[in-house]
C-alpha cells in the first residue's frame, strides 16, 4: 500500500498518520468544489459547479443531491448560528440558508453595479464576511451564464453583517479564489488563480480593513484555489495533484496525492479531523490529526 501521504518536511509527522487512507465518498460531478461541514448535522455539502447541482453526504446515507438547480453555486462557509452561506454564480449573489431551508440574498450588487460571480467566502469571528468575485460564471456559460462584467474588476470584497455594507476588501488580485484567515485572524490568505497563480497574504486590521499584500507560497503543479488553516496555522490548500501543506512561514511539508485534479477542501468529521477533499469529479477524505483553526 502506497501512502497517499507526501512526507517533505518531518513538521509533517504531526500533523497526520502515514497510513491513513485515501478514501472515494462520491463521484459523478463534473467539477467539484466548495465544501462545508454541517457540525449539526454530520453531513458535508459541496458544489457541482458545472452541472449547476450542490450535492450532501453523510457516512449514513451517503450522497445525495441538496439543491438543484444552484445558482451555479461555487464556495460556502457556515456562520456562528449555523446558517450556511453560499456564492452563488448565476444569481451573482452571496446568500444565507437558515436550517430549515429559507435562502436570503445577503449581497448581489455594489455601488458598480451586479456582482461578477461569487466564488468563495470566509467570515471572521466578529461576523465579518470577505468574498471573493473572479468572473468565471460569466465568461462563459460553463459556470454559470456568459455576459459582460458590470463591474470591469475582480475584486475581494468585506461584508458587513450588522449593517449590510458592501466594500472593496482588496483590489490587488486578477483572479482571487479562496481565503482563509490564520488562527488568531490577523492574517487572511488569499489564493489567485489567475496570473500570476499563488497565494498572498494580507494583515487584518481589527476594523477589518486588509494591508500589507506579502507573497506566501506557489503551489507546484499549480491550483490553489480552495484553502483552509489548522489549529497551528498550517495551510492546506488545492494543487494540481491534490492538496499541499504549508507551514506559517510558507514552506511546503507535505502534501496529500489526489488522483484528480483538486480543487478544494474542508476539515470536518466526527472529530474535526477528516480532511474531506473536493477534486474534479469525486469527494474525497482522508483522516489528519489536526481540526481546522475556526474549531480549535
Ligand atoms: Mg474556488
Amino acid at each position: 500500500m502506497i501512502s497517499s501521504y507526501v512526507l517533505v518536511d518531518d513538521a509533517f509527522r504531526d500533523l497526520v498518520d502515514f497510513d491513513a487512507d485515501l478514501v472515494k465518498l462520491a463521484d459523478g460531478c463534473i467539477w467539484a468544489e466548495g465544501p462545508v461541514w454541517i457540525p449539526a448535522e454530520s453531513a458535508l455539502v459541496w458544489s457541482d459547479v458545472r452541472s449547476n447541482r450542490e450535492w450532501r453526504w453523510t457516512a449514513a446515507d451517503g450522497a445525495a443531491v441538496f439543491r438543484e438547480p444552484s445558482n451555479h453555486a461555487n464556495g460556502h462557509t457556515l456562520d456562528r448560528d449555523g446558517n450556511i452561506i453560499t456564492c452563488e454564480h448565476s444569481s451573482n449573489s452571496v446568500t444565507k440558508r437558515t436550517p430549515d431551508g429559507t435562502y436570503t440574498t445577503l449581497v448581489d450588487n455594489v455601488a458598480g453595479g451586479r456582482l461578477n460571480s461569487p466564488n468563495d467566502v470566509v467570515i471572521k469571528s466578529d461576523g465579518t464576511l470577505y468574498f471573493t468575485d473572479p468572473p468565471y460564471g460569466i465568461l462563459s456559460d460553463d459556470e454559470g451564464f456568459q455576459r459582460d462584467s458590470e463591474i470591469g474588476e475582480n475584486y475581494v470584497y468585506r461584508l458587513n453583517s450588522e449593517t449590510g455594507m458592501t466594500m472593496v476588501a482588496a483590489d490587488q488580485f486578477d483572479h482571487p479564489n479562496g481565503l482563509a484567515f490564520s488562527p488568531n485572524e490577523s492574517i487572511i490568505y488569499i489564493a489567485d488563480t489567475g496570473e500570476p497563480q499563488n497565494i498572498r497574504t494580507m494583515d487584518v486590521a481589527a476594523d477589518g480593513n486588509l494591508s500589507n499584500l506579502q507573497f506566501f507560497a506557489a503551489p507546484d503543479p499549480p491550483g490553489s484555489d480552495g484553502l483552509r488553516v489548522d489549529q497551528y496555522g498550517n495551510v492546506w490548500t488545492s494543487a494540481g495533484d491534490g492538496v499541499h501543506v504549508y507551514s506559517p512561514d510558507g514552506e511546503l511539508i507535505g502534501k496529500v496525492k489526489v488522483p484528480e485534479k483538486t480543487a478544494n477542501c474542508e476539515f470536518g468529521g466526527p472529530a474535526g479531523t477528516t480532511l474531506f477533499i473536493t477534486a474534479s469529479t469525486s469527494l474525497y477524505s482522508i483522516e489528519t490529526r489536526v481540526v481546522d483553526a475556526r474549531r480549535a
